[in-house]
């Protein structure tokens, strides 16, 4: 179920209540002063973490391809 949040008309307070999308805009009563709240509406951020980008490097540059990755001895030891 997601969460909706509320503002209480009348003393203002805001809360969070879990319940169903179908009566999402139902009132709730407060938790302060009983009062009954609508669904403020709450800002959600838009963001979309979706940072699996797949970086791959070619390790070394300028080994001879016949060496290990991290450093190619062939040219090293000239
Ligand atoms: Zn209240």
């Amino acid at each position: 179920m997601p969460i909706y949040e509320y503002a209480c008309g009348f003393c203002g307070s805001r809360f969070e209540r879990l319940r169903p999308r179908s009566s999402m805009d139902d009132e709730a009563a407060c938790p302060e002063c009983d009062g009954e709240s609508r669904r403020a509406l709450s800002v959600f951020s838009a963001m979309s973490s979706n940072g699996d980008g797949e970086v791959s490097r070619i390790a070394g540059g300028g080994g001879c391809g016949g060496c290990g990755p991290g450093g190619c001895a062939c040219s090293m030891s000239v």
